[in-house]
């Protein structure tokens, strides 16, 4: 049997890049692992903005319908942009995590807290986590229905009163909202899903 080999479309195709790459799966064997790649004109130049939705849509895309095993994103110019672009692409994909992921409903008028700022606070307190999920949920009625499947949830039991749920299971109950956060941080602690925040690296001292 053939050995795997490593497959893409050429650059210089005139074609969708997202049409590209669903036909070369529809035509090779799964065997072969596929690169995507974020455009097939790299040498066109464009904005910040254009390119991270193109990237996203493409290859977004194609992972979330299982096309594709590696990714090559070459319209960002800046390295450092270019790598937070493909973390961030492979996790909404949900094909790697790299950071806390946050599930939030769009909130209405059952909505038990400010819906916003809560969710700012839990993220500014959590957001340095990996591979941790996050659900922040207005209210009991439809919130734990709609939290997927998040690790973690922060769900409005009562007005001012919160619940906090592992997975769909309500565990802590009518915690008062002013404390409910660092509850929520010591429910993470308890369940061993929860590191120190890394040092800051110490500033390069100045050259004379
Ligand atoms: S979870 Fe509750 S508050 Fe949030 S949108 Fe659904 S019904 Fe409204």
């Amino acid at each position: 049997m053939e050995s795997p080999v490593v497959v893409t479309v050429k650059d210089g195709t005139a074609l969708n890049v997202a049409v590209a790459f669903r036909i070369l799966a529809s035509r090779i064997h799964p065997r072969h692992p596929i690169l995507l790649k974020d455009t097939l004109h790299p040498e066109e130049e464009t904005d910040l903005l254009s390119t991270m939705l193109s990237s996203s849509i493409h290859i977004g895309s194609l992972l979330c319908d299982g096309v594709g095993d590696a990714i090559l994103l070459r319209q960002e110019r800046a390295p450092g942009a270019n790598i937070r672009l493909g973390y961030n692409i492979l996790q909404a994909a949900g094909n790697r995590i790299f950071k806390t992921d946050y599930v939030a409903c769009p909130s209405c008028g059952r909505t038990l807290f400010d819906l916003q700022s809560t969710t700012a606070k839990i993220k500014a307190s959590t957001q340095h986590l990996k591979g941790v999920k996050i659900a922040v949920m207005g209210c009991i009625v439809n919130g734990p229905g709609e939290m997927a499947d998040a690790d973690f949830g922060y769900v409005g039991g009562a007005p001012g009163k919160i619940n906090l749920y592992i997975g769909k299971k309500p565990v802590k109950f009518n915690i008062p909202e002013a404390e409910a956060v660092d509850r929520l941080v010591d429910l993470i602690k308890e369940n061993g899903k929860w590191v120190d925040v890394p040092p800051t690296p110490a500033a390069e001292p100045a050259l004379a």
